[in-house]
């Protein structure tokens, strides 16, 4: 057995990372702003207003690794979760995008309705069950990044968003079925 199988380190992890969640989010909220009409609009029917109230967005140098992957020797965390190459991310409500990979062409609408799916995800779940399932998919999934379900989600109903001109749909009630929350549904 390697560290990695063993639950209890998934769990240590998890409860790292929800910290590390937690410093960040009260870090960026006081200087992030709330999403604007454009946005708001474009997204209306997607999500839930609980959502799209609380969601800050902030501009930020580049999204930092946490702290604890120094902790951790071993784990490969900055291997396979480095955050330094990321373009945005979402500490509970409070939306990062990072300046180092956004650029002119980046479209800014997918990027934000991404984030806003994880958001969802973690307004449907609550913060530690989101990390929880976020760490145990990782280690579920070969240690992919691109296998992690909450990614999964996100990226397929970004693509829906982004293929589908405008045509609303659901993104609660999508994200309910794929977590199993609402059974006979
Ligand atoms: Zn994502």
């Amino acid at each position: 057995m390697t560290r990695l199988d063993d639950p209890s380190v998934m769990d240590d992890l998890a409860e790292r990372a929800a910290a590390w969640v937690r410093e960040q989010r009260e870090k960026h909220r006081p200087g992030a702003r709330p999403l604007d009409l454009r946005e708001k609009r474009a997204f209306g029917g997607f999500f839930n207003s609980r959502v799209l109230d609380s969601a800050r967005i902030a501009l930020v140098p580049l999204i930092e690794n946490p702290d604890f992957y120094d902790e951790l020797p071993g784990l490969g965390l900055k291997e396979a979760l480095d955050l330094t190459g990321a373009l945005g991310i979402a500490y509970r409500d409070v939306i990062l995008v990072s300046r180092r990979h956004y650029g002119a062409f980046t479209p800014w609408l997918p990027l934000v309705f991404h984030e806003l799916v994880h958001v969802s995800q973690y307004d449907l779940l609550g913060p530690e069950r989101f990390m929880r399932q976020y760490v145990r998919g990782w280690a579920e999934n070969g240690f992919r990044y691109s296998g992690i379900p909450l990614e999964v989600q996100a990226y397929e109903l970004q693509a829906r968003y982004q293929s589908g001109s405008g045509r609303i749909f659901n993104v609660d009630k999508e994200l309910g079925r794929r977590l199993g929350l609402f059974p006979g549904d």
